[in-house]
């Protein structure tokens, strides 16, 4: 069997989780959750990166810093992991769901422009009110599906504009860059990455908030562990146990050492698919918009119709060939808690969720597992397209 992606442990994990054993620093204060919070921040180009129990957990925590309560809607696009818009409802808030870009397969700026310019207003006392349902809108929630950067330029322009916060949700996007920029520089008010198990660098579960704001990041921190003052049991608001543990960050910072390599394989597997299936009609790689270096956390292909009405078939074929291949996510607007949230023009969100297979594609597969990857897929594709 080839995997879809498992996680590459070949450096220090063991030797570091030896460490915390040792020492008894295994829960959520020691020298490793420190260090990783030093090697995300630097990999994410912020000043600041604070680490949680998940990238769940960090979105969760981060949209409560940012503000956002009760009621109230996050702008989010509807092609994303169910965590995303999770997080959103732990907040008891809803998502506002709109379109992703064709181009890019994140939040389309063209469609979030017309629908703050067309369906919101303010109230008397300032705050931004989706017209419809007359709940406030608190914050701009944009998704690096895939390891792409969303358009962030044009995302936060807008932000600033409506005067809404943005929490990116980077989750797999730690190595990736936007007009030059590292991931977390740009001017989202918090980044979140994720080190979950199947994510490029994990931590066995694990997430991270990324700001270059010293106040935002002080709240983050406060929140997420307690929001304990001084050294007693005071706490001054409703506070998370979110916090990394030692032995996580033992493992992510083993990880984090390796990021650069890690994020390399990445890419030359994605390049490997796009050679292997350009000479084939209705297959085409995942986005590769001109103004980022995406982390191509994924990889796979893109069927246009008529193959893409084979996928289930050819997904089982490769399946029992023993080769690691996978539909990507349904989109959240049709998931049965999400059903009711508003939403907009989902035209694109609707027409490419079914169309993506993504391939095995962990860090540390050879070339002759990914050859054979290749042949089976065109094989396959050849007999019953
Ligand atoms: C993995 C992922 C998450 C959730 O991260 P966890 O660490 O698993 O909680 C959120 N959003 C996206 C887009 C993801 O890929």
């Amino acid at each position: 069997m080839i995997p879809l992606a498992v996680p590459n442990l070949a450096g220090r994990e063991a030797e570091y989780l030896q460490e915390c054993i040792d020492s008894t620093y295994v829960s959520t204060i020691g020298p490793f959750v420190d260090r990783f919070e030093e090697m995300v921040a630097n990999a994410a180009g912020t000043k600041y990166a604070i680490a949680t129990s998940s990238g769940t957990t960090a979105l969760h925590a981060g949209l409560t810093a940012l503000g956002v309560r009760h009621h109230d809607l996050v702008i989010a696009p509807a092609f994303t992991f169910i965590a995303s818009i999770a997080s959103i409802a732990h907040c008891g808030a809803s998502a506002w769901f709109m379109d992703v870009s064709v181009d890019t397969w994140t939040l389309d700026p063209v469609s979030l422009e017309r629908s703050l310019t067309e369906q919101t207003h303010r109230n008397k006392e300032g705050e931004l009110i989706h017209t419809a349902s007359m709940r406030r809108v608190s914050a701009i929630l944009p998704v690096f599906t895939l390891g792409i950067p969303a358009d962030m330029d044009r995302i936060t322009q807008l932000a600033e504009l409506y005067q809404l916060p943005v929490i990116s949700d980077a989750a797999a996007a730690l190595g990736s860059t936007y007009k030059g920029q590292a991931s977390g520089a740009l001017k989202a008010d918090f980044t979140m990455y994720s080190f979950n198990g199947n994510k490029t660098v994990t931590a066995g579960g694990g997430g991270a908030i990324a700001t270059n704001d010293e106040a935002k990041a002080k709240l983050f921190r406060h929140l997420t562990t307690t929001a304990r003052v001084g050294g007693d049991y005071d706490h001054d608001m409703v506070g998370f146990n979110y916090r990394m543990t030692n032995l996580q960050a033992a493992v992510g910072c083993a990880q984090m050492e390796n990021l650069d390599t890690f994020i390399q394989a990445k890419r030359k597997i994605s390049a490997t698919y796009e050679l292997g299936f350009a000479d084939i009609f209705g297959l085409t790689p995942f986005p590769a918009p001109d103004y980022a270096e995406a982390a191509h956390w994924f990889s796979g292909a893109f069927l246009a119709p008529p193959i893409a009405e084979k996928l289930p078939q050819i997904r089982f074929t490769l399946n029992e060939l023993g080769i690691g291949a996978r539909p990507f996510w349904k989109p959240a607007h049709m998931q049965a808690p999400y059903r009711n949230a508003p939403a907009g023009d989902l035209s694109v969100t609707e027409s490419i969720w079914e169309r993506v297979l993504t391939l095995p594609c962990s860090t540390g597969l050879s070339s002759s597992d990914q050859a054979k990857v290749i042949h089976h897929v065109r094989e396959t594709i050849k007999n019953l397209c």
